[in-house]
């Protein structure tokens, strides 16, 4: 059995740290919410006073946090309280740039370090299918395997430090740019008087296929389990969608490079956030390019 922290037990990270103690192991938990650290008790999680006295006696640390600032001031305070050797796995979606950071954070107390975000949502969090995407030595990486196999179904090593944060953004940004694409083609169908499942079925099984029409459909019927059904509850929520495209311009500024469709989709759901439908499905866009947004 091994000690694991986890810090950071919101949405994700409570059934996360769930799917470790259920796969055997002792985890010891802390985040700033007290609603959280009671779903977590009822989980099994032993609760800690503070982030640092939850990672003083562990041998794997995961964080699960909102972005870079909080990642780089929480490993400030846990990197020097954990014991020598100890492996962090950084789970949040955060940039690049932080990822490194906190990399060479745990490298200068020589500790292990591997950035692993995740894709797959709550539901992927609460079933243990979770893909990780990860960065850092062969060797942490090796550390790290057993771990995340608890919590997901795919794992990736997708090179140094900071890969995982960077196939992530990039995959997302794929994500935001095709949504709205494939939003954008059922907003034109219905103008051209098409029905949904006419237009469903050819480009489904044609060359505009893609995860964002044949698995998430922006628009109830033709996949049931969209959240276009489900009156576009989250799933995956449009202010998060934002974050991370936001995450991918930042990265694309700092590397110099060309992304002309991931700043138009970035600036879209920038649009959608401040009429207040950032809690709102990203697969909503679609009433926004329709105009009849739900507020
Ligand atoms: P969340 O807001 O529900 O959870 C984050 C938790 O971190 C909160 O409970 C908060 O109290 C805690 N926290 C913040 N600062 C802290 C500190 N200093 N010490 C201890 N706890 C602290 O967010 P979430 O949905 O669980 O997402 C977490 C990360 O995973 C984010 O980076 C997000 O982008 C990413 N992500 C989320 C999803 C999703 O569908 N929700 C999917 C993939 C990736």
């Amino acid at each position: 059995m091994t000690t694991i922290a986890f810090i950071g037990l919101g949405n994700m990270g409570n059934p996360m740290a769930a799917n470790l103690v259920r796969g055997g192991h002792r985890v010891v938990g802390f985040d700033l919410m007290a609603d959280n650290l009671k779903t977590a008790e009822a989980n099994g999680i032993s609760v800690a006073s503070d982030a640092a006295s939850a990672v003083s006696d562990a041998d794997v640390v995961v964080t699960m946090l909102p972005a870079g600032k909080h990642v780089i001031s929480v490993f400030g305070d846990i990197v020097p309280r954990a014991k020598p050797g100890t492996l962090f796995i950084d789970s949040s979606t955060i940039d690049v740039d932080s990822a490194r950071k906190a990399s060479a954070i745990a490298a200068e107390k020589r500790m292990h370090f591997v950035d692993a975000p995740v894709s797959g949502g709550t539901g992927g969090a609460t079933a243990g299918t979770l893909t990780f995407m990860c960065g850092g030595t062969q060797d942490a990486f090796a550390k790290a395997q057993p771990f995340l196999e608890k919590m997901g179904k795919r794992i990736v090593h997708c090179g140094e430090a900071g890969a995982g944060q960077a196939a992530k953004i990039c995959n997302n940004m794929i994500l935001g740019i095709s949504m709205i694409g494939v939003a954008e083609a059922f907003v034109l169908g219905e103008k051209l008087g098409l029905s949904h499942q006419a237009l469903f079925d050819v480009a489904s099984t044609s060359s505009g296929q893609c995860w964002s029409i044949n698995t998430y459909c922006p628009v109830p019927g033709p996949v049931p389990t969209s959240p276009a059904n489900n009156g576009y509850k989250p799933g995956f929520a449009a202010a998060l969608m934002l974050k991370d495209l936001k995450l991918a311009q930042e990265a694309a500024l700092s590397a110099g490079a060309q992304t002309p469709l991931g700043a138009e989709a970035a600036q879209i759901y920038g649009l959608f956030n401040a009429l207040g439908e950032g809690g709102q499905d990203f697969s909503g866009i679609i009433n926004f390019l329709r105009g009849s947004e739900t507020k």
